[in-house]
């Protein structure tokens, strides 16, 4: 592939990092694994600014949650033992769904939730876990919650302003019951995705919360507010998890103006959803 790259930069911290991509703006390009780059490099970009060795690998816990640094590999997650005992698992089960193993072993997070297709696994799963985003603009630290990060415009500062340094997960999220499921009719049939993330607070048999996010069929990842109402309150048992899903396939007919190129996808989900949520039950008293 032609490009007109003349220049490699090694920063060693994130603030070096997202300095320099403020500086040289559209004639650099910022890369973590570089499973996303092969055939996207503009014409404009001169510089790599290669965050892949900065120190952000860590999966840890403190007494605010979980703390994980946005160069942590997919496959990182996949066989964190941290990870497999937050929130049922899963995270890990989550990013054990990634359809090509090359692909789990050099993608990172920060790159799987800044520019995410649509059928990528992690964005679901931190959108149900009601996860905070940490980045640095070169200048200081900030954070915003994750779904405000998918949302709109601020995506677009991601990788070109904002360095993503950490994806923090509520500690109360660890004693939750979650459930992942992604169907497809192939692993690499991408149009066919649908993915469900479903997340619950549950005590004695009730739903205090619940959380349920939805991605593949919509454009990005999305939680179906009106099927957590559905759930909050009530006894966690299949006449609940069949409302909620019948909601969700309701929420997805609006949101997608009832495409029939996305019927299968609101099915699927649909079908998804029932399914996690009996899981989810069955996991916990
Ligand atoms: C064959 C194949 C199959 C795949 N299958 C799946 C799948 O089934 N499920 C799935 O979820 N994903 C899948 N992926 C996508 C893969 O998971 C992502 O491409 C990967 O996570 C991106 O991470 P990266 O570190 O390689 O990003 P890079 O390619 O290095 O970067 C991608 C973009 O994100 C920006 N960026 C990276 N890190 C940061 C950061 N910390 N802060 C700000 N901006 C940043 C970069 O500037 C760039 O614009 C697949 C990819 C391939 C190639």
């Amino acid at each position: 592939m032609k490009n007109n790259i003349t220049r490699f930069c090694f920063p060693t911290t994130a603030r070096e990092a997202a300095g320099l991509m403020a500086r040289l703006g559209p004639r650099a390009v910022t890369v973590a694994g570089g499973t996303r780059h092969t055939r996207t490099i503009s014409p404009t970009v001169e510089t790599v600014v290669d965050v892949s060795d900065l120190p952000l690998k860590h999966i840890k816990a403190d007494k605010a949650g979980l703390r994980i640094g946005a160069l942590c590999t997919i496959d990182s997650l996949e066989k964190s033992p941290l990870l497999a005992r937050w929130a049922g698992g899963v995270i890990a089960r989550t990013a054990g769904m990634g359809s090509n193993a090359l692909a789990r072993v050099m993608g990172t997070v920060g790159g799987n939730v800044v520019r995410p297709h649509p059928y990528n696994n992690l964005p679901a799963v931190f959108l149900a876990l009601g996860a905070q985003a940490v980045f640095t603009d070169g200048k200081r630290e900030k954070t915003m919650p994750f779904a405000e990060m998918l949302a709109g415009q601020n995506m677009l500062l991601f990788g070109h302003k904002h360095l993503l340094t950490e994806v923090r997960v509520p500690a109360a999220t660890k004693s939750w019951a979650a459930c992942a499921e992604r169907l497809s009719l192939t692993k690499s049939s991408w149009g066919s995705y649908a993915q469900v993330v479903v997340a619950l607070d549950l005590k004695g048999g009730v739903i205090r919360k619940a959380a349920i996010a939805v991605s593949a069929v919509l454009p990005k990842a999305a939680r179906m507010t009106k099927a957590e109402w559905v759930l909050e309150g009530r006894p966690a048992n299949e006449e609940a998890a069949r409302e909620a899903s019948a909601e969700v396939v309701e929420e997805l007919d609006r949101m997608t103006a009832g495409s029939a190129s996305r019927a299968y996808g609101r099915h699927t989900a649909g079908v998804l959803t029932r399914r996690a949520l009996m899981e989810a039950f069955g996991s916990r008293p």
